[in-house]
């Protein structure tokens, strides 16, 4: 069943457990901001990154095919299954980037790079596309699902309570933003990842997410690989893990 025909299907859930504050700065977005683009250049190219390298490209906590982990489990609504999926991606990334975030600064990261030639790019209040240093866009995006979680007419918890019709389209919405975020750790911290000796944890939450969000149909592949000109780091580690058998088509 797709999760974007099944509005309507909802059903009462469990309240999530404990939320975790976003970082600190406020933000003054409206509730729906629209998605940032891709834009300019940046770096030159560097030697294959580290992430793609092994023995890295193949460090997991899960072995595997995640096929099996995604799949709607038998008498669990769909709508319940994908918000306390999504609850769970954005809590453990924002869990991962709150310990590299000293690393992530104004200055090591004057822009939201995902890749040698990607820097994505905000969309203001005035519609204009402009240019965040990457703490700040991450912390536009984390307040603002954060906030979206913490909207009990977007998340409902309450018994009785229907999930929007507009629901699958603000997952959607969420779901690229928070892949913007892996992308950029993936990109710019990897070695922290390392440093941490995180990257088995840090690996199994990112191709859960996109397990995930290709069953799900939250994902699109031009968001996970980018343009042509201007592709995303992690495309690469996509199509690694799908050669190897942990992610499907
Ligand atoms: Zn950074």
């Amino acid at each position: 069943m797709s999760f974007f025909n099944s509005i309507g299907r909802s059903m009462s859930r469990n309240p999530r457990g404990p939320k975790r504050s976003p970082t600190p700065t406020s933000t003054t977005f409206p509730d729906m901001p629209p998605p940032p683009v891709p834009a300019s250049p940046s770096s030159p190219a560097p030697s294959k990154p580290l992430y793609l390298c092994s023995p890295f490209v193949e460090a997991a906590l899960v072995k595997g095919n995640f096929k099996t982990i995604v799949v709607l489990p038998k008498y669990v609504d769909i709508m319940e299954w994908v918000a306390v999926n999504v609850f769970d991606f954005y809590t453990n990334l924002n869990e991962f980037y709150g310990v590299i975030s000293e690393c992530c600064t104004q200055q090591s990261c004057p822009t939201m790079a995902a890749g040698t030639n990607l820097n994505y790019t905000w969309i203001n209040q005035d519609r204009k596309s402009v240019n965040l240093a990457a703490p700040t866009y991450i912390d536009y995006v984390m307040t603002w699902v954060q906030n979206l979680l913490d909207d009990e007419n977007v998340f409902p918890t309450k018994s009785g309570h229907d999930f929007p019709q507009t629901f699958p389209s603000t997952i959607k919405h969420v779901y690229r933003q928070l892949l913007r975020v892996f992308a950029h750790i993936y990109h710019a911290h990897y070695p922290q990842i390392l440093h941490l000796r995180s990257e088995p944890h840090f690996n199994s939450l990112f191709a859960h997410f996109l397990a995930f969000g290709r069953e799900y149909e939250l994902l699109d592949i031009k968001d996970v690989k980018g343009a042509a000109n201007a592709p995303v780091g992690i495309g690469m580690l996509w199509d690694r893990w799908r050669e190897m058998g942990i992610l499907e088509g």
